[in-house]
C-alpha cells in the first residue's frame, strides 16, 4: 500500500481509537516504549533508583540486537570464521577435510540460544521490578499510553522503539527479503544476490560467501562502507573480491521476477542475474515511528521519521524522550543502552548534566577479515583542521598467522592525527583480529591520548596490535 494513504489510514486510527479511551487503568514514574536494548537498559537503570517503571513491547525482548541483529549476525560471522578457517587448518599441520555443512543444525542452535536470551531479559525485568506490557503502544491525545486497549500514564516517558528494514521500491521487490529474512532462512542458499553497501550487506554477503554460496553483491557506486575512512572502504572492497565476492559496482535492481521454480531473474542496470535463490536487500533502515500516533503528542520528527532530540534525549514535548535507533544516529546497541542508562541517571538520580557523548564512539564491522574504526576518518578530520593541521600514519603488512598459509590477507591500519600536538583523533584498521583489537584502543583516544603516548606503551609481540604503538 502506498505510504501516504497508510498514514492517513493510520492518522484516523488514532483520532478514533482515542475518542473512547477507557480511564487509565495504572500511573507509573516512567513508561519506555520498546523492549529493545535501549529501552531495557533505560528501565532497569531507573528501577535501581525505585523508580515504577514498565516497558512496552510488542514482539520479542531483547528487540533488533538480539532476535534479528548483532547476536545472531555474531554467531553466523563465527560460524563463517570456522569455514574460512578449516582450508587453513591443512598448512597448520592438520589432517582435515571439509565433508559437510548444516546450515539447520547452526541455525537451531542459534534459535536456541536467542530463546534463552528472551527469557533472560523478560526475567531480569522482573527481578528488576520493570513491569512488563506486552503489545503494541501508541499515545493517546491527553499524553497517555495506550496497550492493548488499556490506557497507562507516567511522569516520564521514553521513545526507543527502535527501526526496520525497507524493501526497495522496483518491480518484483517483494520476492526479496531483508536482513530480518536472513535469519529465518532454513537452508544455505546455492546463489545469492545482495543489495546494498552498508555494513549489514558486508557482513552478510560476506557469511554467504564463506559458507559457500555464489554470492554477488550490487553496489550503487565503487566502494562498499563510502562513509567511512577510505583505508576501509577500498580494503574491505578488494578483500570482498579477493575473497571471491562479486562486486558488481555501479548497479542498481531494476525489475525482480520469480519463475515457475521459485529461482528468481534479478535483471539491474548493468545486466541479468538468473537463477537467484535469494535475494537479500539491505539498503537501509526507517524509524519506528510512524505507528505511535505521534501527532497526539506533537513530537517533532525529521522527514525521514527520525524523533529529534537534543544532546539529552529531551524531545519537543517535555517529559517525553527518545533514543537508540529511531534517532537515527550511531546506530548501535551500546549507543542505545549508554543513552538510556544516561538518561535514567539524570532523570531519577540528581545526576541533571549527564548525557552520553556521541564522539568516539568505537565500531566494528565483521567483514571478512574485520574492521575496527574510531573517531574521524582523515577527510573529516581534514576538513574540520585543515590539510597542514593533520599528520597521517599508515601501516601495511601480513599477519603472522598467513606466514605459512596460501590464502593471504594483509593488515591496513591509519592512525589519523592532529597537530601540533599529534593527538589521535581517528584510527581506523582492517585485517585479522582488528574487531578485539579496538577497544583497548578507544580507550586510550577517549582519554586524549597523543600519538607519543601511544608510541610510550612497549610493544606486544609477535601480534597485530604492535603495530599501532609502533608506527612511524
Ligand atoms: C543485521 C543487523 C546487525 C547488527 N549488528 C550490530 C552489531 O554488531 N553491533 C551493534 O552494536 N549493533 C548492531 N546492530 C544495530 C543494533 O541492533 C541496534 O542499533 C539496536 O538494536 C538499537 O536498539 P534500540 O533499543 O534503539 O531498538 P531495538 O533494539 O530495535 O528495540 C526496539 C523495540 O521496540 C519494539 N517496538 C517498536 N515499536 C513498538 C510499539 N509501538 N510498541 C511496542 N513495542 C514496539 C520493537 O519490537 C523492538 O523490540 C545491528 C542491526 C542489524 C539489523
Amino acid at each position: 500500500m502506498h505510504v501516504t494513504r497508510l498514514v492517513f489510514l493510520h492518522q484516523r486510527v488514532c483520532s478514533r481509537l482515542f475518542s473512547s479511551m477507557p480511564p487509565v487503568r495504572e500511573k507509573f514514574d516512567l513508561i519506555v516504549l520498546g523492549g529493545g536494548s535501549g529501552g531495557i537498559a533505560t528501565a532497569r537503570r531507573a528501577a535501581e533508583f525505585g523508580v515504577k517503571a514498565a516497558v512496552v513491547e510488542e514482539a520479542r525482548w531483547g528487540g533488533t540486537c538480539v532476535n534479528v541483529g548483532c547476536v545472531p549476525k555474531k554467531v553466523m560471522f563465527n560460524t563463517a570464521m570456522h569455514a574460512e578457517m578449516i582450508h587453513d587448518h591443512k598448512e597448520y599441520g592438520f589432517d582435515v577435510e571439509l565433508k559437510g555443512f548444516d546450515w539447520s543444525r547452526i541455525k537451531k542452535s542459534r534459535d536456541d540460544y536467542i530463546k534463552r536470551l528472551n527469557g533472560i531479559y523478560e526475567t531480569n525485568l522482573g527481578k528488576s521490578k520493570v513491569k512488563t506490557l506486552v503489545g503494541h503502544a501508541r499515545f493517546t491525545e491527553d499524553k497517555c499510553v495506550e496497550v492493548g486497549g488499556e490506557t497507562y500514564s507516567a511522569d516520564h516517558i521514553v521513545i526507543a522503539t527502535g527501526g526496520r528494514p525497507i524493501i526497495p521500491d522496483v518491480p518484483g521487490a517483494e520476492h526479496g527479503i531483508t536482513s530480518d529474512g536472513f535469519f529465518d532462512l532454513e537452508t544455505l542458499p546455492k546463489k545469492v544476490v545482495v543489495v546494498g553497501a552498508g555494513y549489514i550487506a558486508v557482513e552478510l554477503a560476506g557469511i554467504f560467501n564463506a559458507l559457500g554460496s555464489d554470492t554477488s553483491i550490487l553496489i550503487r557506486y565503487d566502494q562498499v562502507l563510502r562513509t567511512f575512512d577510505s583505508v576501509i572502504s577500498t580494503n574491505v572492497t578488494n578483500n570482498m573480491e579477493a575473497a571471491g565476492l562479486k562486486v558488481k559496482k555501479r548497479t542498481q535492481v531494476k525489475t525482480v521476477e520469480k519463475g515457475a521454480d521459485g529461482r528468481l531473474k534479478v535483471d539491474t542496470t548493468t545486466g541479468t542475474i538468473d537463477d537467484v535463490d535469494c535475494l537479500l536487500f539491505a539498503v537501509g533502515r526507517v524509524p519506528n515511528s510512524d505507528t505511535l500516533c505521534l501527532q497526539n503528542l506533537g513530537v517533532q520528527m525529521d522527514p525521514k521519521g527520525h524523533i529529534i532530540v537534543d544532546e539529552f534525549q529531551n524531545t519537543n514535548v517535555p517529559n517525553v524522550y527518545a533514543l537508540g535507533d529511531v534517532c537515527g544516529k550511531a546506530l548501535l546497541t551500546p549507543v542505545a543502552i549508554a543513552a538510556g542508562r544516561k538518561l535514567a541517571h539524570r532523570l531519577f538520580d540528581n545526576k541533571e548534566d549527564w548525557k552520553l557523548n556521541y564522539d568516539n564512539i568505537p565500531t566494528v564491522i565483521f567483514s571478512h577479515p574485520p574492521v575496527g574504526t574510531v573517531g574521524m576518518s582523515q577527510e573529516q578530520a581534514e576538513k574540520k583542521f585543515g590539510k597542514e593541521n593533520v599528520k597521517v600514519y599508515e601501516s601495511n603488512f601480513l599477519p603472522m598467522y598467513y606466514a605459512v598459509t596460501e590464502t593471504k590477507f594483509r593488515c591496513q591500519m591509519k592512525l589519523v592525527c592532529q597537530l601540533p600536538t599529534e593527538k589521535v583523533v581517528g584510527l581506523h584498521m582492517v585485517g585479522q583480529g582488528c574487531d578485539e583489537m579496538l577497544q583497548g584502543f578507544s580507550v586510550a583516544m577517549v582519554m586524549g591520548a597523543t600519538k607519543a603516548q601511544f608510541d610510550a606503551c612497549v610493544a606486544i609481540h609477535p601480534t597485530s596490535s604492535e603495530e599501532l604503538v609502533t608506527m612511524r
